[in-house]
């Protein structure tokens, strides 16, 4: 029986996750479930999974729970606040992590449960982008088990050689094929995309995922900030990563060999397939997923990206290439950008200016401490609301 924290459960994978975990109740246990202000949804959770732990940030909102599972007579004992986060991130009772939350919001548990060597199913991957040195440094010193939930890298994971030692060379690896859907606005005419509608970002072609993701996605920061997410996971550089746009969806990304040869993970897009194999890895469960339909598929197309229509993932090999807190700044200047994008506060292309301008005006610094990564994100938070409000 393995006993799992999920942190975001109200969100888009932490419902899949849920999802699975019921198809397999004997060999999954829900320890703590956590949301940021969504009571209704959670106290369902709370009634179907009987966990030890809810958290929500919202203090109204968890004094609702509380009284609701009271009524209810559900024993889960209710926690308030960022604290709480990492306090179940760390329980001794619990074996892995589902680590969902969106944001840079998520890297504190998650990183707290790699200092503690829990196993991690990791979807933020914002936690990487911002901390990818101090979390990687914290897997490797607990022995953590890291798995990535995001669809692609999940995908190069089952490429890569099961023993693979983090070095891309002496695995015979040449490259990592990045794939990516090109999102809503793959052909709209370059014209048209200043005027497009929050509603229409998110209208994503083939994933239904939560609104920022969603964002990311139409602007190709998504892939950028996945570029930055594979070298952290696969110790590979920027050089090592090319990007694929591939439409379709089915091959969620590839690995390519020395001898030749490209190894792809195919499926259809459902976060469920990457969640059942890293709650199972190393084994094999069902996860609910329809069966890939290959006649029906009949075709699959790959395109060069497009650094001119989607600047956003210039800027991200950008940075990555800066390193330092280079990440961390871009990271928090999208996340200003994408919420003001979704309160009509900005157009659409003033996310990448917003961010070139933060990532010229906020210095890079070394990143020795969490200090460090966390002084970059609220500086570049500073600087990103002044050019939103200025
Ligand atoms: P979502 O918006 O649907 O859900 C986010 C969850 O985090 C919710 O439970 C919400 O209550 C919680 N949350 C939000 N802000 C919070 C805060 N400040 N503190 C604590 N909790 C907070 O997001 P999502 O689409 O499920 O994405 C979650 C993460 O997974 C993101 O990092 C995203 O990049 C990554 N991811 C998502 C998908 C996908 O298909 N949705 C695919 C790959 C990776
Ligand atoms: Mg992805």
């Amino acid at each position: 029986m393995q006993r799992l924290t999920v942190l975001g459960s109200t969100g888009s994978i932490g419902k899949s996750t849920l999802d699975v975990v019921a198809r397999h109740p004997d060999r999954y246990q829900i320890t703590a479930l956590t949301a940021n202000q969504q009571d209704e949804l959670l106290f369902e959770q709370c009634q179907r999974f009987h966990p030890r732990y809810a958290v929500l940030l919202d203090e109204t909102a968890s004094e609702r729970l509380k009284k609701n599972l009271q009524i209810a007579g559900i024993a889960t004992e209710v926690l308030c606040g960022t604290a709480a986060l990492e306090q179940v991130s760390v329980l001794p009772e619990v074996d892995a992590v589902m680590a969902a939350i969106v944001g840079a919001a998520g890297m504190p548990p998650t990183l707290a449960a790699a200092k503690a060597g829990k196993k991690i199913l990791l979807a933020n991957k914002e936690t990487l982008v911002l901390a990818g040195h101090l979390f990687m440094d914290a897997v490797h010193r607990s022995g953590s088990a890291l798995l990535p939930i995001d669809s692609e890298h999940n995908a190069i994971f089952q490429a890569l050689p099961r023993d693979y030692s983090g070095d891309m060379r002496s695995s015979g690896v040449s490259k990592i094929l990045l794939t990516a859907s090109g999102g809503p606005f793959r052909n709209t005419p370059i014209e048209q995309l200043q005027n497009v509608t929050p509603e229409q970002a998110c209208a994503h072609p083939n994933w239904s995922m939560g609104r920022k993701i969603s964002v990311d996605s139409a602007s190709m920061m998504n892939k950028g900030l996945e570029v930055i997410e594979a070298h952290w996971l696969f110790n590979a550089s920027a050089d090592d990563i090319q990007v694929v746009v591939h439409p379709q969806s089915v091959i969620h990304s590839m690995v390519q060999y020395v001898d030749g040869s490209v190894l792809a993970q195919l499926g259809n897009p459902d976060m469920r397939t990457p969640i059942a194999f890293a709650l199972a890895y190393p084994e094999r469960i069902a996860a609910g997923v329809a069966p890939l339909d290959l006649f029906q598929i009949a075709k699959l197309d790959f395109v060069a990206p497009d650094f001119v229509r989607f600047p956003c993932l210039g800027l991200a090999y950008q940075a990555l290439r800066a390193g330092g807190t280079v990440p961390a700044l871009l990271n928090a200047a999208n996340e200003v950008a994408v919420a003001a994008f979704l309160d009509r506060k900005i157009a659409f292309l003033d996310i990448p200016s917003l961010i070139e301008s933060v990532l010229t005006s906020v210095a890079r610094q070394e990143v020795n401490a969490l200090k460090d990564v966390l002084d970059a994100d609220a500086a570049a938070r500073m600087a990103a609301q002044e050019w939103v409000t200025g």
